[in-house]
């Protein structure tokens, strides 16, 4: 009897995990105590309203009146009177107190401002700076419907919040390959991608989009690829595989990606054919009012009404051959454009509209070359400049550490062994 006592003892305390293990673990182990949070305060989040004075916010909180100036006093960062609607404070409480010891709310993305009261009753502001930290993420996926869908699928507000996944898209889209590739036109169901970008994530928990590290987009067939250079400054620049830079004379499109794909999905305009007999152009389908963006620099050549085209822009654009480019059918015209406006590339020239000859908003985009109607997708839209040398090695590590990662397409390596392109070394 008395051995048998002892084997429970023994079993039941000091032998404990070391003997147990399989599925008698869990059905023989004592309960975990329950879970205390010694909270020694409470927290409480609140919103500043419309047409409310900050010190409003307070006093509802439980600031006593007479501390209101006193914590602002402490918080020469944040202005009273350039505080907007929206923002929000973040109160704590010591447990049981209707007062809070402590304000505190965001300045940016980088600033957090706390204002503490003191055991002697006084308040202290400081700042604390929101750290970032950047993590590298890849993603290598097949396009379904649109680059726009397959991405926000991917990346899942798990990892990037949606309006960060927007801001990924439009440096992919209009940034990064703004000259290479029509995303809306072609980009098609069925075409890979590979994307390595970085994640920042800060100190309160909040997560962020940092930047495009490397890309492959393939368009039937063609491997499209950027590599990012960061200059001085923390200027973005990108290249392809061989050291050009993605940057042109020309974008590929007068309106951000962005906005056509966010729109209505993956639904295209069609011209109605026969209402204009020649029809020498690209039409570019976006909700009414949508920024319309001049292609290219240069100065503008006319901004008005021509009948079927409506309200519209044409632009010329200096260099070894003039270029002319013109946008149809705006809802109104950007502003300061008129004839002799020199315009950047970028800049908004107009709306778009349904103006003129047109059963729908969309912008009729038209390369001129010569004088002759060149189709803007086959289009030369100018060289890229080379890499400029200092910055070579830096791109050359990057490109070589992150290639594998943008996971090319499997075959075609028999024919690509011969290096036929120039590749900086
Ligand atoms: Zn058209």
């Amino acid at each position: 009897m008395r051995r048998r006592a002892l084997a429970l003892a023994v079993g039941g305390t000091a032998l404990g995990s070391a003997v147990w293990g399989g599925a008698a673990w869990s059905s023989r182990l004592p309960l975990a105590p329950p879970i205390v949070v010694e909270a020694a305060f409470d927290t409480r989040l609140d919103t500043l309203r419309r047409d409310e004075p900050v010190a409003a916010i307070f006093i509802r909180r439980g600031v006593p009146r007479a501390d209101v100036q006193r914590v602002l006093n402490a918080a020469p960062q944040l202005d009273p009177r350039r505080v907007r609607a929206g923002r929000v404070f973040d109160f704590r409480y010591p447990l049981g107190a209707s007062q809070p010891d402590r304000v505190a709310t965001r300045l940016d993305d980088e600033r957090f401002l706390r204002v503490v009261r003191g055991t002697d009753g006084a308040w202290r502001g400081d700042i604390e700076r929101v750290g970032w930290q950047a993590v590298q993420h890849s993603v290598v996926g097949t396009i379904g419907s649109s680059l726009y869908d397959a991405l926000h699928r991917m990346l899942p507000d798990t990892v990037l919040p949606p309006g960060e996944v927007d801001r990924f898209i439009a440096d992919l889209a209009d940034d990064v390959f703004g000259s290479e590739i029509d995303f809306s036109r072609d980009v098609l169901a069925g075409d890979g991608y590979g994307l390595v970008f970085e994640r920042l994530t800060s100190s309160m928990g909040d997560v962020r989009y940092g930047r495009l590290l490397a890309a492959r987009i393939d368009t039937r067939g063609t491997d499209n690829r950027a590599y990012v250079v960061t200059g001085e400054g923390g200027r973005n620049r990108y290249y392809d595989e061989r050291g050009i830079s993605l940057r042109r004379a020309f974008k590929k499109s007068p309106v951000a990606y962005l906005r056509i794909s966010s729109r209505f999905s993956a639904k295209r305009y069609h011209p109605v054919l026969g209402t204009w007999r020649a029809h020498r152009g690209t039409d570019f389908s976006a909700r009414s009012g949508t920024e319309i963006t001049a292609t290219g620099g240069g100065v503008v050549r006319m901004a008005g009404r021509n009948g079927g085209y409506g309200l519209m822009v044409a632009i010329r654009h200096p260099g070894k051959e003039v270029v002319e480019t013109r946008y149809a059918h705006m809802s109104r015209l950007g502003k300061g454009i008129r004839t002799g406006t020199r315009v950047e590339q970028g800049r908004v020239i107009g709306y778009v509209g349904a103006s003129g000859l047109a059963n729908g908003p969309h912008v009729h985009y038209e390369f001129i070359k010569k004088g002759r109607q060149i189709n803007p997708q086959a289009a030369d839209l100018g060289d890229g400049t080379p890499l400029p040398d200092e910055q070579r090695g830096e791109y050359v590590a990057l490109r070589n550490r992150l290639a594998p990662l943008l996971a090319p397409p499997v075959p075609r390596q028999v024919a690509a062994g011969s290096n036929a392109r120039a590749v900086p070394h």
